[in-house]
Order: C-alpha cells, then structure tokens, then sequence
C-alpha cells in the first residue's frame, strides 16, 4: 500500500521540524510520495515564507524596491539547509526568482516558490527524487484545476517514479504559466497525488492531533474525533471548523481514499481518519458542534403564498440578484425566511427588500440582525431518538431563546439559530449534554 504524505508550513518551518518530518517519513517505507507547503511559521507572530513571497511581489509590481522580504526569504532556506547540515546551495534559484520578480512580476509565480524551494530542500534531505508540479498538476485559461489533464500526466509520471517528493500549492496553465490554488491549497495538490496514485491513505501532517469536536477556545478540553465521513466534515467545516482546504476532500473521496489527519509533533497520536463510510460508532451522538456569528434572517410573511407557485423562486432571485448568497431557507406555513450573511446583506439591504416588496407584494418583512448559526452535526443522530429534544432541552435549561430551527433531510445535522451574544453559551450547554462535563 502506498502512502501520499502532505507536510503542513508549521511541520516545515525550520530545520527541526524538517528533521521531525524526515523521521516520520522514513518510519514507514509505504511513505513514497511526499507534498511539502512552504515553510510556515515558527513562532507567534513569525512571517510565512509565502507571505514574504506574496510581499516580495506586490512590491515588486508597483516597481518598488523588494529586497527586504526577499533576504528574508533566502534567510529562512539559508538557515534550513545549514541546519540539516545539506551542502545543497540555492543561490541560483535565487537568482532566478529574483530577475523574474524584477522583469515579468506574476503573482502566482512568486508565491509559488515557497513549496517550489521547500520541495528541492526535502529531496536533497530525503534523498527522494524531485517532481516539479508544474509539469504534472495543470489549470485551465481561467485559473480552474484540468482534472483530466491532471490525471493523465501525474498517473504516467508516478508509474515511472516509486518515490517523489512533488511540491503542493501550484501548478501549470495551458501556456505553461504557473497558477496557485488559493490559499492552504497544498492540502489540494495531496489530495490529487494520492488520488493518482491510488493511494492506501493521504496523511495530511500538520501541528495539531486532529480535528476537534468543539473549539477549544469555547468548550473545556474537547476531545479528537477519531473518525468522521466526508460529509460530516463538510457540515463543519461550512460552519467553521477548519482542518484541511475544503477542496482537498474531492480528489480522494471521488477514490474512496481516507485521509488521516495526523501531528507532527505528537507523530504516535492516531489524528482523525476521514472516511467516505464507516460502521464505527462515534463515541456521543454528535460528532462535532460548531457555528458562526453575525447572520440576519428575513422572515416574509403573506397569506397563502404556497398558492403562488413561484413565490419562492422570486424572493430567492431578489437575493441572488444583489449578491447576497442564502445560507438557510427555514418556513413557515404563510411565512418565509431566508437567513443571509449580515454584512453582505447590509450592504445591499434597501435593495434587496425593494426587489422583494415590488416582486411578491408580501404583507410584511422583518428583518433580525445578530443571529448566531450553530450545527449539531453526527451521523448517530440519525438513529437515536430524542436528539432534538436534548439539543433544545440543553438551550431550554440555559435560558437561551431559540431564533430558528432548521434539520436537514439527511438528518446528519442540526443547525440552531440563537443570538450573537448567546453563541457560546449555547454551544457549551449543547456540547456538556451530550458530552458530559
Ligand atoms: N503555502 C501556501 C499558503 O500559505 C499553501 C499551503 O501552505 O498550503 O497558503
């Protein structure tokens, strides 16, 4: 079985941590193809490499002077390769980086090369053959990941490589330019070399043991979800939990590849496996609880709407047309409410309730600021009963008034809208009564 191993910034970040990943990558000859991000950083308030990059560029664009973070740069490699005593040097390379940033500025070319150089460090470290991504993850004309394209070119390159280190984050265009993801996307370019190579597992190492069931920050001590689906963590992660880019789940789920989220400073910790199915039982009904703050709903109400047919479709259309994207879509017998973002909405609101007051003529609007969206999200509550009743007899005994309900027909999650000041109230009272104190 083959492993596809993704490297965050902070497991990255300097000579020790590389030593870490090194260590970890030769415990285990299945660990064949390596996905190193850029160095991260090593300490609070540390600059990211492809934060000093994307510096480097803006500078250099504006046709500034942009030595600065570029020494920065070269420092951060100069101090790496010294500390894991490589006698490889990368001057040239940044000579090159430099005269490009200096004639032709591309952004994505300049923020590229922070896995670019890291990638050449890990090869020389690893003493495993480097496979420039440019030449085998490809975009299209408009900046979008070439799937097929991508497919063809990484699987035959594979076959000929049993081991390669392949930098994350970028890739090429059709006119051999380099494009990025965006941002974290080197989550992506593992999840794509694990799909090509149908991998056994994509561990994506990174600097905590996995994905937790509530933010720390709000619940006691939470503990790691052992085991989630695919689309359990999509349910969280919309709301806010954040472990991995959101687009890395496609490459290996459409594969059926599990991806095992592990620490690189705690590498005996057994991380969160993400699977597309599994019989194991989580160990509470709920699997994980999150929420985000600052949403408004607007609750329409006119008699027999249901009799209109495209009531619905009008009121959706006056959103959509000012921009304002619809998060939940709860109703009523005579009434509607569409539950949006606050900012994007305040910003367009007058036109937004002309459209809706000239479209549909409803017998009144209102409009509530300051809600707090909170998802229940488990795969067991589907088969236990009396899960709503503990959800709401939890906010009940909190005293905390529940603004809107809205359960999925896939039963796999609950979302709960309270008030911005109740938010973390009500994530701890839902959380302790299924977890206990
Ligand atoms: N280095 C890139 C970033 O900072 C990509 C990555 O780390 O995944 O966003």
């Amino acid at each position: 079985m083959k492993k596809v191993v993704k490297f965050g910034g902070t497991s990255l970040a300097d000579a020790a941590q590389i030593k870490k990943a090194g260590d970890i990558i030769r415990a285990d000859e299945s660990r064949v193809y390596v996905v190193p991000s850029a160095p991260g950083k090593r300490f609070d308030g540390d600059i990211k490499v492809t934060d000093l990059l994307y510096r480097c560029y803006d500078l250099a664009a504006e046709g500034r002077a942009f030595s600065d973070p570029f020494r920065a740069v070269e420092e951060r490699y100069r101090g790496i390769l010294q500390g894991l005593g490589l006698s490889l040097s990368l001057e040239e390379e940044f000579q090159k980086i430099e005269s490009c940033l200096r004639s032709a500025p591309e952004r994505d070319y300049a923020a590229s090369r922070g896995e670019y150089l890291n990638g050449l460090v890990l090869s020389s470290y690893l003493g495993c053959p480097f496979l420039d991504a440019a030449e085998v993850i490809f975009f299209d004309g408009d900046g979008n990941f070439d799937a097929e394209r991508t497919g063809a070119a990484l699987g035959a390159r594979l076959e000929e490589m049993p081991r390669a280190v392949i930098p994350g984050f970028y890739g090429s265009d059709a006119g051999g330019r380099v494009r990025t993801f965006s941002r974290g996307g080197s989550d992506i370019t593992g999840s794509i070399v694990a799909g090509a190579c149908h991998a056994g597992v994509y561990e994506n190492w990174t600097d905590v043991s996995g994905l937790l069931m509530a933010d720390p920050h709000i619940v006691n001590d939470p503990p790691v979800i052992r085991s989630i689906t695919y689309k359990e963590l999509r349910e969280l992660a919309y709301m806010g939990a954040s472990v991995l880019h959101e687009d890395a789940v496609f490459p290996v789920k459409k594969a059926g590849i599990p991806i095992n989220i592990r620490n690189t400073n705690q590498p005996s910790d057994p991380g969160t496996w993400i699977v597309e199915n599994t019989a194991r039982r989580p160990p509470f009904t709920i699997t994980g609880i999150t929420g985000k703050r600052d949403f408004c709903s607007i609750m329409i109400a006119k008699d027999l709407m249901h009799s209109e047919p495209d009531f619905y479709r009008k009121v959706v259309h006056c959103f959509e047309e000012n921009g304002v994207p619809l998060e939940h879509l709860p109703s009523g017998i005579d009434t509607m409410t569409v539950v949006v973002p606050e900012a994007k909405f305040v910003e367009r609101e007058q036109r937004v309730l002309r459209h809706i007051a000239r479209q549909v003529r409803p017998e009144s609007i209102e409009v509530e600021p300051g809600l707090a969206l909170i998802a229940v999200v488990g795969r067991g509550m589907r088969a236990q009963s009396g899960t709503a009743a503990k959800i709401f007899s939890a906010l009940a005994e909190a005293r905390i008034n529940v603004r809107m309900i809205d359960q999925g027909a896939s039963e796999l999650n609950v979302i709960v809208g309270v008030l911005n000041e109740d938010f973390e109230r009500a994530i701890r009272s839902i959380y302790y009564a299924f977890v206990g104190k």
